[in-house]
Formats: structure tokens, C-alpha cells, sequence
């Protein structure tokens, strides 16, 4: 008999939860205005809101954060994690940052001004937000095939090389900082991008003399799509992948939350000294010194043990097989998704779960409301509430998907997690005809308001 897969690593430390009843969850929702974000983590039993910063670090981490020098300057961690940085990206500057929009701030004071234009794939919504305060706009280049759920291709996050370089022949080079490509593609799906598609978009950048940015929060996730998905790659290690992914790239920022399995941390990385002295100086004004910015001296150790760790294929085997298994209990179920799985999260087609709630009533977080109703699990919407209002016209802005995301933590929970997950799921669907009327906005701000927005019931 075949054996099945289990993971490669067991469990040392756990962590309770508790479980509520509907009475209860419907009054801390509404004392939470309807939004996801306002929930007491205590108020909830799986916890989906995000990946970001809530994974479970491994014990060589944890012995890691105990060697952390905490030099005010030149701590040893940070040369450590330099070392980690060069080795892994090739990228010989790097400013630590207290995580990836810190890491945006930095870096885009130093190069954007007003009226500029950041073409990409669908920037991630702190970056839109980074771009959008300095007045200038994001222009989303991403291929078309991405707002069609059901359509199974194997890179779906991938920018339109041809949107691009239109973009780059109408507008100046003087207004072009520099080109944006997301790896994975979070606001897509957790949709990855090939290396092809990465060296041509270079190429172009090249051609126009433009800088290649990789925002690269799931820069690892990336590296094992291409080494299952695309041909020539499969027998390379996931490292020689990502060093070959950072060729193509002038700057990088992350977010060190998701793929460096990390509860704090990020950086922005570059080729260009003249570029890393200009935003050291950003880094000095809002994060920090330059060799701790906003990490101290363990977190950083814990970072550069964190990247080595989890560019090893099976740490990402695992995590993508659990998202996977979620994805299949959902498709066996009917359930309509992005497809295929992403890498770190389940999106849920809104849209197609409640066609019948009009789009001002925004579906997909009343879809996120009736889950947590439903079983006390707590998604994120990833529609027209994070969309934000246009800046010019302040009308709200209604994307082509309305998703819910349901982003599954590195290592924290397991597969019977997940099939209280779909059936919880299944439950909403079945029920989909009873659920009619949405919610409307009592509060919000101009830029990044799903954190803070209030809501009431229609
Ligand atoms: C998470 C993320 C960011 C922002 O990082 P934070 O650590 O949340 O500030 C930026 N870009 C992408 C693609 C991300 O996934």
C-alpha cells in the first residue's frame, strides 16, 4: 500500500480556542460594526482574517530569537540577516523595515512624486494606498484571464507585457518610478507568475529603462508554482529558483509575514547604492537606525532563519497541499472559487455564492459576515470595501471580483480544521437563497478604510 503525505515536522506547543455560540457571535459582530477586523481574537474559532505575521515559527526560529544582538548598531543579526539576503535574492543593499507598507514608505519617499505612474499586477492594497497618498496613480496591467474564477491556467497573477509597454510608450519616462510585478499576486488570487513572464517583463522594463520592483511577500510560494508548473524548472532547488526570479529585479520590498513565517519584520532590497543612500534616510526618519529599522536584533535572527527554512520545497509542499485540500472539500462541495488554489489562501466567488445582493451592498463582505455567523470562522473580503473610493470622482469602486479570502496560516492548523472550514462553507452556500439584503457603510476614511470602516445591516 502507498503511503499517504503527512508533513514534514511535528508539533511541540499548541494553543487553545474556543468555540461560541450564534447568539454570541451575532452580538459581537454587531458590537464589531460589521467588520471582521473589530472582532476580539478571542471571538473567534478559526481564524482566516490573514497569513500575514499569524504563522507558527519553528523551533530553530524560536533558539534563533534567543541569539538576537541587540546592538543599537551593527548588531550581529543584521549582518546575519544581510547575509541571508545576498545569498537567497543577490540583492547587495537592504534596509529592515517593520514590515512590508513600511517597507513601501521608505522606498516610494524616495522615488515617487505627485502625478506619477505605477503601472503593475494588480498592486497589493498598501501599495495602492503608499501610491495613491503621494498622488499618484497605480495602473493596474494585469492579465484579463484574472477576474475569470473558473478559469484554470497555471499563472493567473501574471502581468499583460502588451498593457504594459502601452503604458510605458503614453506615458514619460520622468513619470514612471518604476514597474510594479507582485509575486504572487495577492489581489488576484494568490495567483503566481511565471519566471517567463518575469524576465519579459524585465526585458520591457529594460527596453524603456525603466526599474523592475518585486513586491515579494510570497516571493517562495512563487518559486514553487514555477517549479511545478513550469517546464524546465521542475528539477531545480526552490533557491535557484528565487536567485534566478531576483535577477530580473532592481528593487525588492517584502512583507517578511508571510513567506519568512515571521509574526514581525520586513525590508526593501536594491542594486542601486546611489537608491539605498537615498532611502536610508527614509528608513533613519520613519523605522529606524539602518542596521535594526523597525526589527530588533531577534526578530531579525528569526527572519534569516526563516528565509533559509522555508525556501525548502517541503515546507511549501505542505502548506500549499493543506490549501489544496481546503480548495477540493470546497470544489467537491460546488462552491464556487478561484481556481485554481492559490498559494496561501481560499478565495471564495462572492459574486457567483450571492448573485442575487446588489453590488452596493457589498457581497463579499456580507458573505464574510454569514460565515462568521455561521461558525465563528473569520475571512477577509477582498472587494469593493478594499477597493476604496476612486480618488478623483470619491465614488466607490466595484471590482470585476468580489471575493471573500479565507488566508490559512503556515503550520497553525490542521486538515480536520479545514473540513470544519468546508462544511461551515457548505452550509452558507446551501442557505445562499435566505441570505438578501447586504450592508451599508455608517463610517469610513479615504485610503485603507477596510480596517477601520463601520457598517449596519441594510
Ligand atoms: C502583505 C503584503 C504587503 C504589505 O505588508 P505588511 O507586512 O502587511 O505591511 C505588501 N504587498 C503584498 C503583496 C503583501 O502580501
Amino acid at each position: 500500500m502507498q503511503l499517504p503525505y503527512c508533513e514534514p515536522y511535528k508539533i511541540k506547543m499548541t494553543e487553545p480556542i474556543r468555540n461560541s455560540t450564534r447568539a454570541e457571535r451575532e452580538g459581537w459582530i454587531r458590537d464589531a460594526k460589521y467588520n471582521l477586523f473589530k472582532l476580539h481574537g478571542d471571538q473567534v474559532l478559526i481564524d482566516l482574517l490573514t497569513d500575514s505575521g499569524t504563522g507558527s515559527m519553528s523551533d530553530g526560529q524560536w533558539s534563533a530569537l534567543m541569539r538576537g544582538d541587540e546592538s543599537y548598531a551593527g548588531a550581529r543579526s543584521y549582518y546575519r540577516l544581510k547575509e541571508a539576503i545576498e545569498r537567497i535574492f543577490g540583492m547587495p543593499y537592504f534596509l529592515p523595515t517593520h514590515q512590508g507598507r513600511a517597507a513601501e514608505n521608505v522606498i516610494f519617499s524616495a522615488m515617487i512624486k505627485e502625478g506619477d505612474i505605477l503601472p503593475g499586477n494588480s498592486h497589493f492594497d498598501t501599495t495602492k494606498g503608499h501610491i495613491e497618498f503621494r498622488r499618484a496613480v497605480a495602473l493596474d496591467c494585469t492579465i484579463d484571464d484574472a477576474a475569470k474564477t473558473d478559469l484554470e491556467i497555471p499563472f493567473k497573477g501574471e502581468i499583460d507585457v502588451t498593457k504594459l509597454e502601452a503604458a510605458f510608450k503614453k506615458y514619460p519616462k520622468e513619470k514612471i518610478p518604476c514597474c510594479i510585478l507582485t509575486v504572487t499576486n495577492n489581489t488576484a488570487g494568490g495567483q503566481p507568475v511565471s519566471m517567463k513572464n518575469i524576465r519579459e517583463t524585465a526585458e520591457m522594463c529594460r527596453k524603456y529603462g525603466i526599474p523592475l520592483l518585486l513586491d515579494s511577500a510570497r516571493f517562495a510560494q512563487n518559486a514553487y508554482f514555477i517549479k511545478t508548473r513550469e517546464k524546465g524548472y521542475e528539477n531545480k532547488t526552490i533557491k535557484e529558483i528565487v536567485h534566478e526570479m531576483y535577477t530580473y529585479a532592481d528593487i525588492m520590498t517584502i512583507s517578511a509575514k508571510k513567506d519568512g513565517v515571521v509574526n514581525m519584520g520586513g525590508f526593501v532590497a536594491m542594486r542601486s547604492e546611489e537608491l539605498f543612500r537615498k532611502a536610508s534616510q527614509f528608513n533613519i526618519m520613519f523605522e529606524g537606525y539602518l542596521t535594526y529599522g523597525g526589527m530588533s536584533g531577534r526578530d531579525m535572527e528569526a527572519l534569516a532563519v526563516g528565509l533559509d527554512e522555508n525556501t525548502e520545497f517541503d515546507q511549501l509542499d505542505a502548506r500549499i497541499r493543506q490549501v489544496k485540500f481546503l480548495g477540493d472539500l470546497l470544489e467537491e462541495y460546488g462552491i464556487p472559487c478561484q481556481r485554481p488554489s492559490g498559494g496561501h489562501a481560499i478565495f471564495l466567488d462572492a459574486k457567483r455564492i450571492l448573485p442575487n445582493l446588489p453590488k452596493e451592498q457589498f457581497i463579499a463582505q456580507t458573505l464574510g459576515i454569514e460565515l462568521y455567523l455561521e461558525a465563528g470562522i473569520r475571512g477577509v473580503e477582498i472587494g469593493s470595501i478594499l477597493a476604496d473610493r476612486d480618488p478623483e470622482t470619491r465614488e466607490n469602486r466595484y471590482p470585476a471580483l468580489e471575493l471573500l479570502r479565507l488566508a490559512i496560516p503556515a503550520r497553525v492548523y490542521t486538515d480536520n480544521h479545514m473540513r470544519v472550514i468546508a462544511a461551515a462553507c457548505k452550509n452558507v452556500f446551501d442557505r445562499r437563497e435566505t441570505i438578501t439584503s447586504g450592508y451599508k457603510i455608517t463610517y469610513e476614511v479615504p485610503i485603507m478604510r477596510h480596517f477601520t470602516i463601520e457598517l449596519d445591516k441594510m
